[in-house]
């Protein structure tokens, strides 16, 4: 670390609009010049170790070479067609990599543009199956509290009601069927009693549900929990006795970061339809996909209007389709799973004791992803600061601090990463 890293740009403060902040009181945001590896490299020279993985995405880090070659192959020949009515190679090389990493069932993939387009789609890939097969009336969505889908529309109306701001956009926002978390943990006993709920609302309300969504195991930006694998048994038994679909967003979870390639896989449990994106193209840019049944795909398809009415105009965009399947590639070829275990063991031994601290109300690790949940919300301005102080890069937000390094972090990158949490949290 070579200075304070305060570097901002008045341009930036005056006209550009960063995630989840003001424009008249903006929260800083620091100016980085490059990133490599576990290091983003600020514009003051700081160099900090990268704890957040871009939000999921970067999990072999930056700047790879193997990733940086795809890209620059397939800009050469072509970043970009329409995928309507042409096909190209990295669309179809990404599809059949992707089919032998998806569950067996789960065949038939639609590209799309960002995590929230692909929920968007999903959801209405449900809502047409119930229509294909004559329960048109079925058109609503049930899910679980503090989940997180997005911030686009109908993925926002199936957000965290309170997180996710419901209140605020009112009657524009449709109105869905929300159950409590399930507090079982992950990891600990099953109680029974956390399906109870779901149960009650499909008894009630089954017949106007066209889909459960869901992110499995581990819910991210609504509260950073981890329940137990046993409540997707449950619920999916309930829904399917129902004739309600299955969604499952991996968005987040998908690509290793929970420990298993895919969250579904804690329980055994495979979705109707299932969304990816984030880690799908290591995040070079931005890219989705959502995966659909035989049974879904060919009820869809075999009625009225006889296709899926959807159709971005960047579907299959050959570069990061391109990147994709080398990102996704290399995540094989990595022995990701014995890093993620190593990085898992490696944050148990070194944030449990936070768990004593007074303003700490619980600590929780899965795969590589560690989370202090503090009594009271965090200052961001005030911790990013210290975060940065100390050569890091974390960004908490509510009462949660975590991280979720690039799985090619070493262990002492990673003690450093550990140990700026453990005292920065200390000092709250
Ligand atoms: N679903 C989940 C589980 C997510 O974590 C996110 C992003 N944080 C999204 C959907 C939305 O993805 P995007 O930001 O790419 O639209």
């Amino acid at each position: 670390m070579t200075g304070s890293g305060m570097i901002t740009d008045s341009f930036d403060r005056e006209h550009l609009w960063h995630p989840y902040t003001s424009t008249t009181a903006p929260l800083p945001a620091y100016k980085v010049k490059s990133a490599e590896g576990c290091r983003i490299t600020l514009e003051d020279g700081t160099r900090l170790i990268e704890g957040m993985s871009s939000w999921w995405c970067a999990v072999h880090g930056y700047n790879n070479p193997v990733l940086n070659k795809a890209a620059k192959d397939q800009l050469d020949r072509m970043s970009h067609v329409m995928f309507g009515g042409l096909t190209h190679e990295p669309a179809i090389a990404l599809g059949k990599l992707l089919l032998e990493i998806l569950p067996d069932g789960l065949t038939h993939i639609f590209y799309a543009d960002s995590g929230s387009v692909a929920v968007e789609v999903a959801m209405k890939m449900a809502v047409q199956y119930q229509y294909a097969v004559g329960r048109g009336e079925r058109s609503n969505f049930v899910t679980i509290r503090s989940g997180y889908h997005g911030d686009t529309w109908n993925a926002m109306s199936v957000c965290d009601p309170v997180t996710g701001m419901h209140s605020i956009f009112g009657n524009a926002l449709p109105v869905r069927h929300f159950v409590p978390q399930p507090r079982s943990r992950f990891g600990g006993q099953w109680d029974p009693e956390d399906i109870l709920p779901l149960k009650d609302t499909l008894d009630r309300y089954g017949d106007g549900l066209a889909a459960m969504i869901l992110e499995p195991v581990v819910q991210g930006a609504g509260g950073m929990w981890f329940y137990h694998p046993q409540y997707l048994v449950e619920a999916a038994k309930l829904c399917r006795e129902r004739g309600i679909l299955v969604i499952f967003d991996e968005i987040a979870t998908g690509f290793g970061r929970t420990g298993k390639l895919f969250a579904y896989e804690h329980a055994g449990v495979v979705p109707d339809i299932m969304c990816i994106g984030k880690a799908l193209t290591g995040g070079y840019m931005t890219m989705s996909a959502v995966i659909a049944t035989d049974h879904v795909a060919d009820m869809i398809s075999n009625n009225y209007p006889y296709a899926f009415m959807h159709g971005p105009t960047f579907m299959g965009n050959p570069l990061a389709c391109a990147v994709a399947r080398a990102s996704v590639q290399l995540l094989l070829d990595s022995g990701w799973q014995e890093k993620v275990g190593a990085i898992e063991s490696q944050l148990k031994k070194e944030l449990a004791h936070a768990a004593d601290f007074p303003q700490v109300a619980d600590v929780r690790i899965l795969g590589a992803i560690g989370v202090i949940e503090m009594k009271e919300p965090v200052d961001i301005a005030a911790i990013q600061r210290r975060f940065v102080e100390e050569g890091v890069w974390v960004r908490p937000f509510g009462r949660l601090v975590y991280i979720m390094p690039p799985f090619i972090i070493d262990s002492s990158d990673l003690s450093v990463l550990t140990s700026a949490l453990v005292k920065v949290v200390a000092g709250q």
